[in-house]
């Protein structure tokens, strides 16, 4: 009955009502690029309809990027926000923490390299417009390397959006537009901002895609190489069990565990098998071997040990997965909404009804009371 106040979400600042966009910029090493990105964001934004807010995050940029975006933000305070990590840490967290400060109702990540262009801002929010949670920037036009960036990247791409079941040319894009409801809660971790779509799409958002301008890097140095694509692939087999068996890990680790036993069992049969009652005629080379003349004993020991560890991880997995839903009171349905006629409901006060930490509204009846 107790709720535990859930992790605290992006929470919208009371301050910032009526605030339309937020745009996130992770950067890291960007001097000379900032500037430039600043004044063509101001000329996309400025004289436009829309609220906004330009959220930078310095990286731990260690080549006057930051003094460059402090002066940014001296020039232009009712727009720029700038938050400094302490160190470099890394690109995903940067965005992370570019989320935690957003206000907009409407959120889009976007690198601060100038590669991708601003003047696509008003083309993804007439799409979102359109009746979607996300849209998806696809670079059809790529301008990085073949070898080491662009060819690996069509591969991933391809066995993600296979795999996902979503289907998108280009995770890798930063430049999306989200729906705030989308993003509320999540938390990023490793290299994942680019799989935050498929999260959402799984969730029951509707997901678009939208080609983006693309354009060479023309100042520093690209901060990625063929080394990413392996995380992708690895994400990817984590992406692949969090949506199959993130509820029910005992049914994966379970499965291969009986399956080794099971070998194990029959690796010991046909040991006994090839010593005792091996039928052939006498003289045939198999008759009557010894156990440690086959690699049989060592299979039948290893299948075991494998199979009871297999099991045994299972079962802690699903010591760590009820941790992990019951400590941010994630629930494991996704409710959108509760109808009810109000006269049957005692009235609640707000702060006893819990909001989970993906955002949304859980406990509307009797039971989620605190
Ligand atoms: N970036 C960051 N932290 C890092 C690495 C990169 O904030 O540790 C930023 C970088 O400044 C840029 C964006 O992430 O704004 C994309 O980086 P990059 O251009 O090197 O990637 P690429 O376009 O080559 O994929
Ligand atoms: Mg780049």
């Amino acid at each position: 009955m107790p709720t535990p106040e859930p992790a605290a979400p992006a929470v919208a600042d009371p301050s910032a009502a009526g605030l339309d966009l937020s745009v996130l910029i992770p950067v890291y090493n960007e001097a000379g690029n900032v500037v430039p990105l600043h004044r063509e964001l101001d000329e996309t934004l400025a004289g436009g309809p829309l609220h906004y807010e330009l959220i930078f995050v310095d990286d731990g940029s260690r080549d006057g990027t930051a003094a460059e975006l402090a002066a940014i933000q001296r020039a232009d305070p009712g727009h720029v926000r700038v938050a400094f990590l302490r160190r470099n840490c890394g690109q995903t967290a940067a965005l992370s923490a570019a989320l935690d400060l957003a206000r907009g109702r409407t959120l889009i990540p976007m690198d601060g390299d100038r590669q991708n262009d601003p003047a696509d801002i008003p083309r993804l929010l007439a799409k979102l417009d359109e009746g979607y949670d996300v849209v998806s920037g696809w670079r059809r036009r790529r301008h990085d390397t073949l070898i080491t960036r662009k060819i690996p990247s069509r591969i991933a791409n391809r066995l993600v959006a296979r795999i996902s079941g979503v289907p998108l040319h280009d995770f890798g894009c930063t430049m999306k537009a989200y729906r705030r409801r989308v993003l509320e809660g999540v938390r990023l971790y490793g290299e994942m901002h680019r799989f935050i779509p498929i999260f959402a799409s799984w969730q029951g958002a509707r997901v678009a895609e939208l080609e983006v301008n693309h354009r060479p890097r023309t100042r520093g140095k690209t901060k990625y190489g063929l080394g990413r694509t392996f995380n992708v692939v690895l994400d990817l087999i984590l992406i692949r069990f969090f949506q199959r068996y993130a509820q029910r890990p005992i049914h994966l680790f379970g499965r291969i565990g009986l399956w080794s036993i099971a070998l194990s069992f029959a690796s010991f049969g046909a040991m006994l098998y090839f010593k005792y009652v091996f039928p052939w005629p006498t003289g045939l080379p198999l008759q009557g071997k010894p156990f440690v003349e086959t690699p049989l004993p060592l299979l039948t020991v290893m299948f075991f040990l494998g199979g009871v560890q297999s099991i045994l991880l299972g079962v802690l997995a699903e010591m760590v997965m009820r941790t992990y839903y019951e400590s941010q009171a994630k629930t494991t349905y996704l409710l959108d909404e509760v109808r009810q006629t109000l006269s049957t409901v005692p009235p609640v006060d707000d702060r006893a009804v819990p909001v989970p930490a993906d955002g949304l509204i859980a406990g509307g009846g009797p039971g989620g009371r605190a």
